[in-house]
């Protein structure tokens, strides 16, 4: 069974996440303090921190680098979760190594699920780079209603496939997106 710290903020949010955890069988820490996390991160060694860039007491980031620093916590993979999209803040994520960066207007309670699988290596994922050249790469996005031209709509940069096992149907089973190499 697999163990997971959500240290978020927001009481309604927490919960929702906690519930979905659970379901999924999973032994779910929860707290909205800082120290509190730090505390059941160091006793409990979660496999997965989720952590709020807005915790009373030590914030998300704060906690990041006090993770890094200790022995007990260093291996423990950080996600970093905030309530809104700032591009500072998932730069400022990347750059301290958190392994993934989610926000709660973009995320339902099932993809959180599977963003923290991906992180402990539990639902393979693949980025490959294509061309936009090729007619099938054409075809599929515009059969996913992406942008015609394989470019980011925020930052520009050439979107990559991404495909992510679906374990629940099987092996050889991937969900398909276009995904961009410095916004997702
Ligand atoms: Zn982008």
């Amino acid at each position: 069974m697999k163990k997971i710290l959500i240290a978020i903020d927001n009481d309604f949010i927490r919960e929702a996440y906690s519930e979905v955890f659970k379901k999924e069988e999973f032994t779910v820490l929860e707290t909205k303090k800082g120290k509190k996390a730090l505390d059941l991160a160091k006793k409990e060694k979660p496999d997965v921190a989720l952590l709020d860039i807005l915790l009373s007491e030590i914030g998300g980031f704060e906690l990041l680098e006090v993770f890094k620093k200790e022995n007990s916590t260093k291996k423990i993979p950080v996600v970093i979760f905030t309530q809104l999209e700032k591009r500072q803040d998932r730069q400022k994520a990347m750059e301290l190594e958190a392994k993934d960066f989610v926000t709660a207007a973009s995320i339902s309670p099932t993809e959180i699920i599977r963003r923290v699988k991906i992180v402990l290596g539990e639902q393979k994922s693949y980025r490959l780079k294509v061309s936009k050249d090729t007619n099938a790469i054409k075809e599929l996005m515009k059969d996913l209603d992406y942008r015609p031209d394989l470019s980011c709509s925020k930052c520009g940069a050439n979107l990559e496939l991404c495909l992510i096992r679906d374990l629940s149907k099987g092996r050889s089973h991937f969900i398909v997106s276009f995904v961009c190499p410095n916004c997702d």
